[in-house]
C-alpha cells in the first residue's frame, strides 16, 4: 500500500552501520516490512535495497540506498551502504548525514574488524547515540556466546567514547522478522529496537537553534555608515543590535554591535541560517575584517592553529594523489570562507562533494599524533587517518567541522 505521508513528526537520520554480512540490508528491509503493516513505510525488499550486484554488473557504482520510514512520533530517514568502503566515502564526506546509527553485529560472529572501523568512524563524523542490534540470534544455540558478543559490544562502545553501559542492545533475527517467522526473535524485535532508537537518538538541535554564525566573504565601507561584512548565514539567528564578536586570523575576537541588517539587499530586523545577508559592524575598521573570519554569538566560537583531523585520502579513481605521502605533508586546506576568492568559489561549488567552499592563505601541515607507533609510516589513496593539522593564521574551528584539501587542482 502507498501511503501518503505527511510529515508533521520530527525528522531524524540514522543508518545501519557494521560488518559486511552481519544483516545490515536484511535488517533495513525488515524494519520498512514491520513499519508498512503499521501504515508507516512502504515495503522494500532486500533486493530494492542492496542493488549492488546488478549495478555492479552494468558498470555502475552505487554507494548508499536512503530508505525512509515512519514510527509514531517520528520520521526516518535510513542510509545503507553496499560496502565497507561506501560507508568511508558516505560518513566521512558528510552524504551519509546520521544523527545516531544502528550497528548490527551477528551474534555468530561477534564484533570482527569493520565493526570497530565504522565505531570510529561514527565518533569520527560526530554520531553520538547509537543503537546495537545483536543479529542473527535464531542461528545460535548457546546463550552464553550472547552475553559474551553484548559484553564485549559495551565495552568497545565505551572505548569509542559512546556510553557503553547504557546504549540499548537488542537481540533478535532480521531474516526473521523479514520472513515472518519466530515473531519473539523477529518483529518483536524490530519493535524493540525502533523504540530504543527512537527514544535513545536525540532529535538534532536544529540549524536555527544554533547559535548565529556567518562566515565572511566580502567586506566593504559604506560612506557614512561604516563597515558591512556579508556572507551567508550558516547557523542561527541574529536580531539587529544584538553584540557579536569576529572570530579567526587574530588572536583574540574583535568585539562588536550589529546596527544594521541587509538582507538579499533590503533592510530587515534579523538575518537567520540560509540567508545571504550583509552586517552593519559598529566600530570596526574595514581592514579589521578579513574574508573567512567569522560572525558569531559572542563566546561560542574559539579559534585555533592546531587540530587533530579525521581525513579520507581520495585514490586515484576518484580524483586524487595517485600516491602516498608522508607526515609534514603541506597541501593547501579549505574551510569555510577563509582565502576564498570569487573564481576559485565557482570551480569548488562544482565540485561533487559540496563542501569545498574556500581557501586559507596558507598551506597546512599534517603530522602523526603524538605517540604515534611509527612516524614513518606513509599514508596511500584510499586510507582513512587521524592527523594533527597546523596552519598559521588561527580560524574559528569546532568539533567536526568540515574542511578539503588540494594539492594542483586534485
Ligand atoms: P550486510 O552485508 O550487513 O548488509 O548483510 P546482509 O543483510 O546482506 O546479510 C548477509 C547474510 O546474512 C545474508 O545471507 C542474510 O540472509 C543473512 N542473514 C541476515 N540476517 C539474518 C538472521 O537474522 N539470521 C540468519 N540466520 N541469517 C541472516
Ligand atoms: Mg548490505
Amino acid at each position: 500500500m502507498a501511503v501518503a505521508f505527511q510529515r508533521k513528526k520530527p525528522h531524524i537520520n540514522v543508518g545501519t552501520i557494521g560488518h559486511v554480512d552481519h544483516g545490515k540490508t536484511t535488517l533495513t528491509a525488515a524494519i520498512t516490512k514491520v513499519q508498512a503493516e503499521k501504515g508507516f513505510a512502504n515495503f522494500l525488499e532486500y533486493g530494492a535495497i542492496d542493488k549492488a550486484p546488478e549495478e555492479r554488473k552494468r558498470g555502475i557504482t552505487i554507494s548508499s540506498a536512503h530508505i525512509e520510514y515512519e514510527t509514531e512520533n517520528r520520521h526516518y530517514s535510513h542510509v545503507d551502504c553496499p560496502g565497507h568502503a561506501d560507508y568511508i566515502k558516505n560518513m566521512i564526506t558528510g552524504a551519509a548525514n546520521m544523527d545516531g546509527a544502528i550497528i548490527v553485529v551477528a551474534a555468530s560472529d561477534g564484533q570482527m574488524p569493520q565493526t570497530r572501523e565504522h565505531l570510529l568512524l561514527a565518533r569520527q563524523v560526530g554520531v553520538q547515540k547509537i543503537v546495537v542490534f545483536v543479529n542473527k540470534v535464531d542461528a545460535v544455540e548457546d546463550p552464553e556466546m550472547l552475553e559474551l558478543v553484548e559484553m564485549e559490544m559495551r565495552e568497545l562502545l565505551s572505548t569509542y567514547g559512546f556510553e557503553g553501559d547504557e546504549t540499548p542492545i537488542i537481540m533478535g533475527s532480521a531474516l526473521c522478522a523479514l520472513e515472518g517467522r519466530r515473531p519473539e526473535l523477529g518483529v518483536e524485535k524490530i519493535n524493540e529496537l525502533l523504540k530504543a532508537v527512537d527514544t535513545w537518538i536525540p532529535e538534532p538541535v536544529r540549524d536555527l537553534d544554533k547559535p548565529f554564525l556567518m562566515s565572511v566573504e566580502e567586506v566593504f565601507s559604506i560612506q557614512g555608515r561604516g563597515t558591512v561584512a556579508s556572507g551567508r548565514v550558516e547557523r542561527g539567528v541574529l536580531k539587529k543590535d544584538s553584540d557579536v564578536e569576529l572570530v579567526g586570523k587574530g588572536p583574540t575576537p574583535i568585539k562588536s554591535k550589529i546596527t544594521d541588517i541587509e538582507t538579499f539587499k533590503k533592510s530587515c530586523d534579523e538575518s537567520r541560517a540560509g540567508d545571504n545577508s550583509g552586517l552593519l559592524l559598529r566600530g570596526v575598521k574595514r581592514e579589521d575584517v578579513k574574508r573567512g573570519m567569522v560572525i558569531t554569538k559572542p563566546g561560542t566560537v574559539t579559534a585555533h592553529k592546531k587540530f587533530l583531523v579525521s581525513m579520507y585520502v581520495l585514490t586515484k579513481e576518484e580524483g586524487g594523489r595517485h600516491t602516498g605521502f608522508h607526515e609534514n605533508y603541506r597541501p593547501q586546506i579549505y574551510i569555510r570562507t577563509a582565502g576564498e576568492s570569487p573564481s576559485l568559489k565557482t570551480t569548488l561549488l562544482e565540485n561533487k562533494s559540496g563542501l569545498l567552499t574556500s581557501r586559507i592563505d596558507e598551506a597546512a601541515a599534517f603530522h602523526w599524533p603524538e605517540g604515534t607507533a611509527d612516524p614513518s609510516k606513509m599514508i596511500m589513496p584510499g586510507d582513512n587517518v587521524e592527523m594533527v593539522c597546523d596552519i598559521n593564521n588561527p580560524l574559528a574551528l569546532e568539533p567536526g567541522q568540515r574542511f578539503n584539501v588540494r594539492e594542483g587542482g586534485r
